[in-house]
């Protein structure tokens, strides 16, 4: 038997038209074949079958701002920040960012793989089957190359899709922090381009005391000579112009956005600039929500993601992220489920990915409740019973 047979799906979300009930899915050679009314489906016997009784499916996970490379653990900061201490008191004090350089510079590219790996590993248990990953804690050149080898490798070895972006711009290091030019001058005449094959976008973390928005066009701007796109770290902590810039520079996204504003919202929709909105940071930080109806009522392209990160997120589900979004920022349920598969494969610019219609490759969850409004609903309980990598059963099994 080759291919696989989905049936009796209680609840199918294609994000391609409306949600089928009583509907089937068949795959073969890794793609979708037929998604649709069990009723008008044509003869697919022959394949393995799945019966989905009961269960509802979704497109797997596609989770568009992670920083998952890197060692070390940052829980007792954690800890200082819920008896008071600021994201900046910390940063201040050399913790924060520059904390995790330290221990991922240390670290060896085999350890950064077996971390990385296993927290992929745990992202596809929980229904993620594409991940942007960023540099990031390196920061030196050697160091930022031995990251991005790393998420690549990531993506040849495990069954996930993956897209990476070099994050040089993600703090300014230690040891250049009293001449922050010269280390403009390194990330864009050495580090850029050493980065730029095995980078699919750069990022700068655009904020007040980071990367101001000229510094940040400079970059950007010498990124796309080498054919990078661009994601912008914008108004997370602050409004600081990050999303004027990603607007201006037709950036594949803009990231974060808590401090957005109608204007910001209008100038990224009218550039085609995707949102991409990670409130597990604005929950660990205990700041206010990104202004999510307000950006996709603007008509933007909303995407959620966890922006995994071992300081301000570390969230490796989307299920507890999506319950954020809708409990506390204020999306559907519908609306929190397509931005966190078919917006965030936009915003990544995939044609084929977050959507279950023939001829796409097969990334789809199968969940163990009735519909995908209990993944809010019912936070904290892993619904996830399946999950099809391009057309491979790799979580889950078959009963037969
Ligand atoms: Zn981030």
């Amino acid at each position: 038997m080759s291919g696989l047979l989905l049936t009796g799906i209680s609840h199918l979300v294609t994000n391609a038209g409306p949600v089928i009930s009583d509907a089937v899915v068949a795959v073969e050679d890794g793609r979708v074949i037929y998604a649709g009314s069990d009723d008008d489906a044509p003869g697919l016997e022959g394949r393995i079958h799945i019966d989905c009784a009961g269960k509802a499916v979704i497109p797997g996970f596609v989770d568009a701002h992670t920083h998952l490379v890197f060692a070390g653990d940052r829980s007792a900061e954690f800890a200082r920040r819920l008896g008071g201490a600021t994201y900046a008191d910390i940063a201040a004090e050399g913790g924060g960012i520059l904390s995790t350089v330290e221990a991922t510079r240390s670290a060896t590219e085999e350890e950064l793989f077996d971390l990385t790996a296993a927290r992929v590993r745990r992202m596809l248990a929980a229904g993620t089957t594409t991940i942007e990953i960023k540099s990031g804690y390196g920061l030196e050149p050697e160091a930022e190359l031995k990251l991005l080898r790393v998420a690549r490798r990531v993506g040849r070895e495990l069954p996930v899709t993956v897209k990476t972006t070099f994050l040089g711009a993600h703090s300014v290091p230690t040891e250049f922090k009293e001449r922050r030019d010269a280390y403009i001058r390194l990330l864009i005449e050495e580090m850029l381009p050493a980065a730029a094959p095995l980078s699919d976008y750069c990022d700068v973390f655009v904020e007040d005391g980071v990367f101001d928005v000229d510094e940040a066009r400079e970059i950007f701007t010498a990124a796309s000579r080498l054919g990078l796109g661009a994601r912008v770290h914008a108004e997370q902590l602050s409004r600081s112009g990050g999303a004027m810039l990603a607007a201006e520079l037709s950036a594949s996204s803009a990231d974060h956005l808590d401090n957005a504003t109608e204007e910001d919202a209008a100038a990224l929709e009218e550039s085609g600039v995707a949102a991409v909105l990670v409130p597990g940071a604005s929950y660990t930080l205990r700041s206010s929500q990104a202004p999510g109806p307000m950006l996709w009522r603007s008509g933007c392209t909303v995407a959620l993601a966890t922006d995994c990160n071992p300081g301000t997120s570390y969230f490796e589900s989307m299920a507890p992220i999506i319950s954020l979004a809708v409990v506390q920022m204020g999306l559907t349920p519908e609306q929190a489920i397509w931005a966190a598969t078919r917006g965030g494969a936009v915003s990544l610019g995939y044609d084929e990915k977050g959507l279950i219609t023939p001829g796409v490759p097969a990334d789809m969850v199968v969940l163990d409740a009735p519909s995908p409004t209990h993944i809010p609903y019912r936070p904290g309980t892993n619904l996830v019973d399946k999950v099809i990598s391009a057309g491979r059963l790799v979580i889950g099994h078959i009963d037969v």
